[in-house]
């Protein structure tokens, strides 16, 4: 059977969840729901983005091109890890709805980009059953991959070339972050976000990088759920796009400290491994692909995660990319954090 084109999830909703059921009474294992597909295949297809990012830094040649202007550049790392994203998904589920951030000129991908593979652990598990239904045509995935954000530095051609090292002393590496955000029903239910160079400080024996994932009703797996000490406060928030609303925010929530890194991905990862407690971002600029994946992961185990109202992100096609009014994220505690964001920079972000 060819995976993402056929197969028992194509009837009825209830034909799927009685064939599942019959089928675990009698012992048997039930196939794989297509979002438990959808889930195994994004894991591997992270992995093969995380192997192009070191391939293509290794090099040390970015080929970086600017977009809008010198603060917004594309890495062919970025052109490489989304065209491998998207077509090998697409290639397994072509009626899914993919979004990345990079405009790319159609053509055709290179073969040696494409995955096919899954992760055969991820299949094992028993898919919720508010899931078992999904049609391939009602997911939406959102990729997105985050580089540490050296722009000025990048503007001088020999930097350029030692990127990857400056990274590494700078320890800026951990950054680095490939996200694939899955969404139904404009909810974020599931995600994978890689971190290509996790274990870099630990000497050149490590086995570079890691894969988290999670999916709502299920949990989040890869790492071990952490939580900051009772009573700390730490926040953490953007290392390069702050502004007055985004620390007088902050110096009004009177945290212990605060801990600034790149990407929406890290900065969840640094609630779930108890290293902050809120993720406080009070400015527009983070888009759909960057809090996709990070919010089910959150979600999964128990976080939340809002813009600075307490609105919920929303994932359907038409909804805008910009997450417009600001990011605020908690493992625990939300209620803490939301009480205190004042008003003035409530009224400073519109959603
Ligand atoms: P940061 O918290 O600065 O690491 O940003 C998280 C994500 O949101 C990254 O993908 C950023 O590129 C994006 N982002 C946040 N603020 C801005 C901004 N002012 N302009 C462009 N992108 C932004
Ligand atoms: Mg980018």
């Amino acid at each position: 059977m060819r995976e993402g084109s056929d197969g028992p999830r194509e009837g009825p909703r209830y034909a799927t969840t009685r064939f599942r059921r019959s089928a675990e009474a009698f012992g048997m294992a039930a196939s794989p729901t297509l979002l438990m597909r959808v889930v195994a295949s994004a894991y591997s297809v992270a992995e093969k983005a995380a192997r192009i990012v070191r391939n293509v830094m290794a090099t040390g040649d970015l080929g970086i091109v600017e977009k809008s202007g010198a603060n917004d550049l594309q890495t062919k790392a970025d052109r490489l890890v989304q065209m491998s994203i998207c077509a090998s998904l697409a290639r397994k589920f072509p009626k899914a709805t993919i979004i990345g951030e990079e405009e790319l000129p159609p053509h055709d991908v290179a073969e040696e980009l494409i995955e096919d593979g899954h992760c055969e652990e991820i299949l094992k598990k028993t898919c919720p059953p508010q899931y078992t239904g999904i049609k391939e045509e009602e997911v939406m995935l959102h990729v997105f991959i985050f580089y540490p954000h050296l722009s000025i530095l990048l503007t001088d051609f020999n930097f350029k070339h030692n990127y990857i090292f400056f990274c590494f002393c700078t320890g800026l590496l951990d950054h680095v972050t490939v996200l694939i955000g899955i969404a139904y029903g404009g909810k974020a239910i599931a995600g994978v976000i890689n971190q290509p160079y996790y274990n870099y400080e630990a000497g050149a024996d490590a086995v570079l990088g890691r894969t988290i994932w999670g999916v709502l009703g299920i949990g989040a797996f890869g790492f071990e759920l952490t939580e900051v000490p009772a009573g700390k406060h730490i926040i953490v928030t953007t290392r390069s796009h702050s502004s007055t609303l985004v620390d007088d925010c902050i110096s009004a929530l009177n945290p212990d400290s605060v801990i600034r890194v790149g990407g929406a991905g890290n900065k969840i990862i640094q609630l779930i491994e108890g290293k902050a407690s809120a993720y406080v971002f009070a400015s527009p600029g983070c888009k759909k692909w960057d809090t996709c994946a990070p919010e089910a992961i959150l979600h999964a185990v128990g976080g939340k995660i809002t813009d600075i109202h307490g609105n919920s992100f929303h994932y359907n096609k038409e909804v805008k990319h910009m997450n417009s009014a600001g990011v605020l994220a908690t493992l625990r505690n939300y209620d803490y954090y939301a009480s205190r964001i004042p008003n003035t920079v409530k009224q400073s972000l519109v959603p």
